[in-house]
């Protein structure tokens, strides 16, 4: 167990200004609206304050976990021994370099930075639009839609290392694959990414995001929490069909249930618990195996739970 009280009174005597929460509940931060308490939460507003953040918990042995909006996670009911460093909110920058080159902070929602592509007139990020993370997160997972994915824009990034040192990736150092980076295996934190964009008419920026939001609309669960896609996609398949195929469409586990409407999606019904969750996405795969063949991989992340405990 770590002394999360120790690290705190550190942080706070070195950073004043620093908003620190103890035993912060998980779930306000979750799309899922599922998790207990974090031992401690920082929520750092500047690149500068992450960096002395960063060299204070590796001083004191503490790995920090990241979390952008938590639209892809799942934390354990009992909560976490760990010490969260929220994104969302803090590094806010987004600005224009040249005429079609983007820099965004990892802390700026996708949504806003498609909106404000679209208001320069900057075409190739409309496909971000409805995915309701941040930047961070979003080139942590190489985040994609409708034949996009952030791979096809990004040119580098910035990071900061476990001792809180910058770091530039270029786009080929930071291995982007379907929704996998290098961020999964090197604990970076990323603080900024840069887009080179095309110029475009605005009108149909705008028309083709309002086509691919009404696309979601009406064939994504939208209106239930959840985490989007359980499951990435199976090579030669796709999760929600198979899922559908072996008849689970609206199987439910406590609160948590196979979307009648996406059978890729888990989606809480009403006060799941993780448990739910993971005892759902559990029953999803072992059928999925045995009645296909095909092993579902989970893309939702997990911080203090994993699929293989058994209860
Ligand atoms: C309704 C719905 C629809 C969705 N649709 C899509 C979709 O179409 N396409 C898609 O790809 N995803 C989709 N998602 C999933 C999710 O929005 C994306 O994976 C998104 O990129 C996660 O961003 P986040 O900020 O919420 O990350 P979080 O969920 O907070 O974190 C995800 C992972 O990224 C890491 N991380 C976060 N920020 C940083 C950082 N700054 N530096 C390093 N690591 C970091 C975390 O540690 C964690 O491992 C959907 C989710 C929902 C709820």
């Amino acid at each position: 167990m770590e002394n999360f009280g120790k690290l705190q009174e550190k942080l706070q005597a070195a950073l004043p200004a620093l908003e620190l929460r103890s035993q912060e509940p998980m779930h306000r931060h979750t799309s899922f609206k599922v998790g207990g308490p974090a031992a401690l939460m920082a929520l750092p507003k500047s690149q500068g304050e992450l960096s002395e953040i960063l060299k204070i918990a590796a001083k004191a042995g503490v790995k920090p976990f990241f979390l952008g909006k938590g639209s892809n996670l799942l934390v354990a009911d009992e909560g976490v021994d760990a010490f969260v460093i929220k994104l969302a909110g803090g590094l806010m920058k987004l600005e224009l370099e040249g005429e079609t080159t983007l820099r965004v902070g990892a802390g700026v929602t996708l949504a806003q930075a498609a909106v404000f592509t679209a208001d320069h007139g900057l075409t190739g990020l409309e496909f971000v639009h409805g995915i309701p993370g941040t930047m961070g997160g979003g080139v942590f997972m190489n985040a994609g839609a409708y034949d996009g994915e952030l791979v096809q824009v990004i040119r580098w990034a910035e990071c900061l290392d476990e001792e809180g040192n910058l770091h530039h990736l270029d786009k080929d150092q930071m291995e982007l694959g379907y929704r996998t980076s290098i961020f999964s295996k090197k604990p970076w934190l990323v603080t900024e990414a840069c887009l080179e964009l095309t110029k475009g008419d605005p009108a149909a920026i705008r028309e083709k995001m309002a086509d691919l939001a009404q696309r979601r609309r009406s064939k994504q669960p939208l209106e239930f929490p959840s985490a989007g896609s359980t499951f990435k996609r199976p090579p030669g398949h796709f999760a929600g069909g198979l899922i559908e195929q072996c008849g689970l469409k609206g199987k439910t586990v406590g609160g948590a249930q196979v979307s009648e409407k996406h059978a890729g999606f888990v989606i809480n019904i009403g006060n799941a618990t993780c448990r739910d969750i993971l005892d759902l996405i559990r029953l999803v795969r072992q059928t999925v195996l045995d009645q296909t063949g095909v092993t579902l991989e989970p893309e939702v992340r997990m911080l203090g739970c994993t699929l293989d405990e058994t209860h």
